[in-house]
């Protein structure tokens, strides 16, 4: 087969997919349309998109899909791989990652003088996505504790922290995190092996390792590393035989002081159909959660994810976003790609309006542009069936106590009020007693995983009835 074969190839895996509506007419527009097809042999091939955006939203979205329909067609194995052609007839759209960390390989600078120290710099490692980075994530309410933790295991790996567990829900930057610290560790100390693996991926490699009798090697493999990475282990629940090997694998890694470090999407005490010596092995170390960002926090990672990209978005819509996309930071994210993209396509200025309209779907509920105090008030006491008229009283039982907390928590998550104002608002406490309140609550959620979806079901009635 020569090159021009496998162009054909290419453009027939992207028409199957548009006919078969697995791609649609906007993506395509918005993600293909900038991209060439730049060469191909046995085994992979090449595409140039404009820039280190552009590459990682394609191979997040597509890569999977994209590669085994080629490899369908082609009836071998397949990679794909990009390059960033900064220079071609490609048209520019507007957004590039910016290097931040000076670690970073440059992709379109030359190698000389970019390290005058003289350390071999390290290639990429090929697991890791570069932009999970300790540079580039925001510390905020929601991840201080856990971020630090990460920041003094990649400082001493297989030290103090050891095993090191990164749990709670999806999109709250657990994966991030967890690559930040394999990348530190890549390229600050030459000498360590780092192995990034999702608990799916285990699962099969291990399975695959029993059909082709090459176990021995599967168990060399992640029983030599410095540094093993296991990201989403609630996806062993059920995985009897996985388990089993993980253990062993656990156990020689733990006795020779490698460091470990493993994502869940809950407390492993409470992963089911899992083998309790494992479960116990995960707890031994240190176990720290990440919870939803609240306002402040979500503005932060909004005004941070906006350096890298040069679509000017004005900081209002920024606000507006981080209002009223509140579920996780992949959403939070989503929101802004769409906007960006729709800036570049329709080369049109992105104002509040624009921002509505362009985002209505995304956005927890209707606006929340005027919701008051009093609302807030209203749906949470008739929810815990007290008065309005005790929320804003003396009383202190613990049947009003709870429910003005809750009401403080969620005028200070979805409100522009101040924690002074919001006090007034309660028969003129003080703004400590607000944060205090908040934080109650935020702690409770820890706990209580009830708390939260009633917290949310609250917020989505206050936005509702208006
Ligand atoms: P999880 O693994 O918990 O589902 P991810 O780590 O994949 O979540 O995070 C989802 C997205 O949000 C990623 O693109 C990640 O870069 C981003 N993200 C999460 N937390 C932060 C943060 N604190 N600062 C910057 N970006 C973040
Ligand atoms: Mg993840």
């Amino acid at each position: 087969m020569d090159g021009s074969d496998y162009n054909l190839f290419w453009a027939e895996t992207v028409r199957q997919l548009m006919e078969e509506g697995n791609l649609s007419e906007q993506e395509h527009d918005m993600w293909f349309r900038n991209m060439e097809y730049i060469r191909g042999d046995s085994g992979s091939l090449i595409l140039g998109v404009p820039s280190n955006f552009y590459r990682d939203q394609v191979k997040q979205r597509y890569l999977k899909m994209l590669e085994s329909r080629l490899c369908d067609l082609i009836g071998s194995s397949m990679t794909i791989d990009f390059e960033i052609r900064k220079n071609s007839n490609i048209p520019q759209e507007k957004t590039a990652v910016k290097q931040t960390n000076s670690k970073k390989p440059r992709e379109d600078a030359p190698t000389t003088n970019e390290n005058p120290s003289h350390q071999p710099e390290r290639e990429p490692h090929r697991q890791l996505r570069q932009d999970y980075a300790f540079e580039e994530f925001v510390i905020g309410n929601n991840n201080s504790f856990a971020a630090s933790a990460a920041q003094a295991i990649a400082s001493n790996p297989g030290g103090a922290y050891n095993p090191f567990l990164i749990y709670g829900g999806v999109g709250l930057g657990k994966t991030h995190l967890m690559q930040s610290i394999g990348n530190s560790i890549h390229y600050s100390m030459a000498d360590k092996k780092v192995v990034y693996i999702t608990a799916e991926t285990f699962i099969n490699e291990f399975i695959h390792s029993i059909k082709s009798e090459t176990q021995s090697q599967f168990k060399n493999k992640y029983r030599k590393v410095d540094v093993l990475l296991i990201d989403d282990i609630h996806d062993l629940q059920n995985k009897k035989e996985t388990q089993e090997e993980l253990f062993h694998t656990f156990n020689a890694l733990y006795d020779a002081k490698k460091q470990l470090v493993f994502t869940c999407d809950r407390p492993p005490s409470e992963l089911r159909n899992f083998a309790d010596r494992l479960k116990s092995r995960f707890e031994r170390g240190l176990n720290v959660d990440l919870q939803p960002p609240n306002f402040e926090t979500r503005h932060a990672i909004l005004r941070k994810k906006l350096e890298t990209i040069t679509t000017t978005i004005p900081d209002e819509v920024l606000e507006l976003i981080a209002r009223n996309v509140t579920t996780n930071i992949r959403d939070l994210e989503a929101s802004l790609t769409k906007l960006v993209a729709y800036a570049d396509l329709v080369a049109k200025n992105i104002t509040v309006e624009v921002a509505q309209q362009q985002l209505k779907g995304s956005f927890t509920s209707t606006l929340t542009a005027n919701i008051t105090i009093d609302r807030v008030q209203r749906v949470v006491s008739e929810y815990f069936n007290v008065t309005p008229a005790d929320m804003k009283g003396k009383k202190r039982t613990k049947q009003v106590t709870f429910p003005r907390q809750v009401a403080m928590f969620i005028i200070r998550e979805i409100t522009d009020y101040s924690t002074t104002e919001i006090g007034l608002e309660f028969g003129g406490r003080d703004h400590t007693t607000v944060m205090h309140a908040c934080q109650r609550i935020e702690d409770r959620m820890k706990g209580d995983p009830t708390l939260e979806p009633t917290v949310g079901e609250l917020i989505r009635a206050t936005k509702e009835n208006g």
